[in-house]
């Protein structure tokens, strides 16, 4: 019998240990230990213990600390990138886009923790007027990261960063297809925050990740495919364990009558075909309107024919290439055109940018996330069927909008967790902006004042400063009380 060797790029699993290979070379990446339950267990355990001194240093100690992580990534960012670019096949001048967006997130969600979280007085009301309302935000206690490839440093950063900030420990789960990554991050942290350990990374498959589903965390955030998500929500639910969910996408580009075509079409082409179109927020859609829609489809061949393979990058998945294949070929099958590339762009280990026309709305290349460097681009009568059409998959995670008028209006019109407007997936380099979808495309939110907030739980204190001068929650009330309780109702809410 022969065996078919697993194809570049693909982790094999040899004994107990998970070996990571370049999708590019097949060269060994790295091997790491494979966690089984036993050992995400023990993981857990020990985060447990690190989380109550982590909590312990307060918002100014734990700044300090992720401070001195944030520089040591800065500092050997050029390494870092290296080592995507090897293990993953993104061209190590994206990569570097990947660790500037995420520093700069370490650093804002360090920063802004105490403000967000801290404790704040709130107003009293009316009738509890003789009361101090204190709300404030406590850590969950230990946060579980389940991670994917496709970004491995920015996407599972946007949880891990503002989870320990908010002052929760970390067990990190990064893909089977980026262990190596994932394990340079914590492997630096430790170096950089010596003491108990506050970020670990465990790896493994599939398995591993269920498995820290079921081990008790205070929270799963987790990024990924919906299908997939769907499994670890299921897992989550045997233990009540909350989860925050980053999904796949199907994200749309609009150009508007009036547009900027040249810039409207270079966004399409990066938002479409960087990183080989393994981004979650990627364009994979685009509507334009009918009256500059010959001239965009013009601007965007002519682009797309002037990009190197280096700037498009490899598949990293190699499985993936079927459903890029499939893709196409169901578009081209239904009367679809292929006015860049075709069918045979599709050639392992690669996908080279194909773009599509006259694809039919309900075909598998306009309502499945393709995740390869394919778009499609339809024309539209006007702009309410732009939005119609855009609104019409199961994902809602991004959007971008080219219009020189109406880009606010289209924004809102959306159903999608962030828009860009004349510019390219411009939110996440936002960090103050939060991050995440609706429908199929999850919910929750990393990022921002709500990314702080979804790895907290709100703790509200309410203090009598002096006994109340009428006594309500008391069996002391009298009905001369309750009469005058009646008229409060009538007179203070009783008016429209
Ligand atoms: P997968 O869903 O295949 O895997 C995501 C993670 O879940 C991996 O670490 C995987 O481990 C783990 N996992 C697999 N099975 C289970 C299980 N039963 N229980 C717990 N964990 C499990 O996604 P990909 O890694 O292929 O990532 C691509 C997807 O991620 C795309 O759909 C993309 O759109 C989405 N994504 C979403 C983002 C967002 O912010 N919304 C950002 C980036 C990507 P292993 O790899 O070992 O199988």
């Amino acid at each position: 019998m022969t065996v078919t060797p697993a194809p570049a790029g693909t982790p094999v699993l040899d004994g107990g240990e998970l070996i990571s290979t370049s999708p590019a070379t097949g060269a060994e990446v790295g091997r790491f230990p494979v966690a089984g339950e036993a050992e995400v267990a023990a993981a857990v355990a020990a985060a447990r213990d690190s989380a109550i001194w982590w909590r312990g240093l307060g918002y100014a100690g734990r700044r300090a600390r992720l401070g001195a992580w944030r520089a040591m990534i800065a500092t050997r960012s050029a390494e870092l990138c290296e080592l995507i670019n090897h293990e993953t096949g993104k061209p190590a001048a994206d990569a570097q886009i990947e660790v500037l967006t995420t520093v700069e997130h370490l650093s804002w969600s360090a920063r802004r923790a105490k403000k967000v979280l801290g404790p704040r007085r709130v107003p009293a009301g009316m009738i509890m007027p003789n009361q101090a309302a204190t709300l404030e935000y406590e850590p969950l206690g230990v946060v579980g990261v389940i991670g994917p490839w496709n970004y491995p440093v920015l996407t599972p950063m946007g949880s891990i960063a503002y989870a320990l900030a908010a002052g929760n420990a970390v067990v990190f789960k990064p893909s089977e297809y980026s262990p190596a990554v994932g394990q340079w991050l914590a492997d630096r942290f430790a170096e950089a925050v010596p003491g108990p350990a506050v970020l670990q990374a465990v790896h493994g498959m599939g398995e591993t990740g269920a498995a820290l589903c079921r081990s008790g965390v205070g929270k799963i955030s987790f990024t990924g495919s919906t299908r997939t998500g769907k499994q670890v929500m299921a897992a989550c639910a045997e233990t009540l364990t909350p989860v925050l969910m980053e999904c796949g996408g199907k994200d749309v580009l609009i150009v508007d009558a009036d547009a900027d075509l040249t810039a409207a079409a270079d966004a399409a082409l990066w938002g479409g075909m960087a990183n080989a179109g393994q981004t979650c927020v990627g364009v994979e859609r685009v509507y334009a309107l009918a009256p500059v829609y010959d001239k965009f489809v013009e601007v965007l061949t002519a682009r797309a024919a002037q990009l190197t393979p280096e700037q498009v990058g490899v598949t990293t998945m190699p499985s993936q290439l079927d459903v890029i294949r499939r893709h196409i070929a169901d578009a081209l099958d239904r009367g679809g055109r292929a006015v860049f590339g075709g069918l045979e762009s599709v050639r392992a280990p690669h996908a080279d940018p194909v773009i599509l026309v006259d694809v039919p709305e309900d075909a598998a290349a306009v309502q499945e996330e393709t995740f390869g460097p394919t778009l499609t681009v339809a024309k539209v009568r006007d702009l309410d069927e732009a939005v119609h059409l855009a609104n019409g998959t199961p994902y809602g995670l991004g959007a971008t909008v080219f219009s020189k008028s109406r880009g606010m209006e289209i924004a809102r019109r959306l159903r999608s967790g962030m828009v860009a407007i004349n510019g390219i997936v411009s939110f996440a380099g936002v960090a103050a902006l939060p991050f995440g979808g609706v429908g199929d495309s999850g919910f929750g939110r990393i990022h921002g004042d709500d990314g702080l907030r979804e790895f907290s739980r709100a703790k509200s204190i309410a203090r009598a400063r002096f006994a109340p001068l009428v006594p309500i929650l008391s069996f002391d009330r009298t009905a001369k009380t309750d009469a005058l309780l009646g008229k409060l109702i009538r007179l203070r809410y009783g008016r429209k």
